[in-house]
């Protein structure tokens, strides 16, 4: 198939599936089967084996994975943290450094600030919208710049463009997390980072029925990702390859019903008298709404707000609404509710949130596929006073 003409929505279906079709089967086959007949191979990471990533299940993902976002290779993982802590492992040795956004998702900052120091890997936390302070920062053996392309929970828009020209200038890896705007809304390589990192349990699947992740790119470095991960044992089993794959499918459709159903859920949020603060790339108000318009196709699912009557009228909300289910986790069919200071970002201290701005009444909502006027009158009910 001549992929590269092809656009997203015929890649999301077609790409990576094999030729010719397994029996005929139109839906890939799971292949639940740990280890395969022995074929000649020469060494071990060619043994056919779900550790070493490559059964069909696994090969099928990746070809699919890289396509979507023009890359040159991709390896799936047994979640979104597999894919960052072993990408980052992959990357870096101890006495390496890394340059890394200061607002992230809670797991990745608890990697980064519990375990990482513990392997020897230096790190130096970079405020992602000023590059100028980038440079004072550098060390003989920085090796990454790690960015996310919307920030967990406050959907900050950093200046991704010049982290991939601070990478080639000193010439270090360029990594994104980018699970909050999925190969629908941003495609890292087109814009030259050299790594780009999912939680595959958000968009990718949108189901909210497994864990996974994936880490796209350069096929130098995902190799030595891959072969990282086969050491570290974060490898994606069968039957969550499967959903997976069948999630993905529709990713295009989800997305692009999400970027509208949350961009005017923002909007009638920003105009409630009910609420101090909405954080939505997608918004005129946003800091970064230029940057975010020149960067992505779509402004995503995800927004952030604050109301007017603190923790106890953001408690007040999640009780009374009835569609959004009070749950962590996001990028799924239904809306997920949440305050980040209770679930994705409690392993920070209330201090180091606050100093990020990440209030103990900041609530964050991912909008799932239902009408979004059925939303939008589930919160004008739930905020009424
Ligand atoms: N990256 C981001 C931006 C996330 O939001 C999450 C989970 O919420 C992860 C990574 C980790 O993914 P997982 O829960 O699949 O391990």
């Amino acid at each position: 198939m001549n992929e590269p003409t092809r656009r997203l929505d015929t890649l999301l279906i077609h790409a990576g599936e094999p030729e010719p079709r397994i029996e005929g089967a139109v839906s890939m086959p799971i292949f639940q089967s740990s280890t395969y007949e022995y074929a000649g191979a020469t060494s071990y990471h060619d043994l056919k084996y779900i550790r070493l990533n490559n059964t069909p299940n696994h090969r099928v993902l990746h070809d699919k994975l890289a396509a979507l976002e023009t890359a040159e290779a991709a390896v799936v993982t047994a979640s979104g943290m597999a894919a960052v802590s072993t990408a980052l492992l992959g990357v870096l040795s101890a006495g390496d450094h890394l340059l890394i956004q200061r607002v992230l998702y809670g797991g990745t900052h608890d990697f980064i600030t519990h375990d990482a120091p513990g392997l020897g890997i230096e790190v130096d936390f970079i405020d992602a919208d000023d590059p100028a302070s980038w440079e004072a920062k550098l060390r003989p053996r920085t090796k990454a710049i790690y960015v996310e392309a919307m920030s967990n929970p406050l959907l900050e828009v950093g200046d991704l463009e010049a982290a991939v020209a601070f990478a080639r200038r000193h010439g270090i890896v360029s990594m994104i997390d980018n699970t909050f705007a999925s190969p629908v809304n941003f495609r890292p390589a087109e814009h030259g980072f050299d790594l780009s990192l999912h939680s595959c349990t958000k968009y990718m699947n949108g189901h909210d029925d497994i864990v996974a992740g994936a880490v796209i790119g350069k096929r130098a470095l995902v190799d030595r990702v891959r072969l990282k991960l086969a050491h570290l044992g974060g490898s994606l089993d069968p039957h969550a390859a499967f959903l997976l794959h069948r999630g993905m499918k529709t990713l295009a459709l989800r997305v692009r019903h999400q970027n509208a159903s949350a961009l005017a859920i923002a909007r009638h949020l920003e105009r409630h008298a009910a609420i101090a603060r909405v954080n939505y790339p997608g918004l005129e108000s946003h800091p970064r709404h230029a940057r975010a318009q020149k960067l992505f196709g779509g402004f995503g699912g995800m927004l952030s707000f604050e109301l007017r009557g603190g923790l106890e009228a953001a408690d007040r909300l999640l009780d009374r609404l009835e569609l959004p289910i009070s749950a962590p986790s996001l990028g799924g069919v239904e809306s997920l509710i949440t305050r980040p200071a209770t679930t994705s970002h409690s392993g920070m201290s209330r201090q180091d949130r606050a100093k990020l701005g990440i209030g103990d009444a900041l609530v964050r909502l991912s909008v799932g596929i239902e009408a979004t006027d059925d939303l939008i009158a589930d919160f004008e009910q739930a905020l009424r006073p």
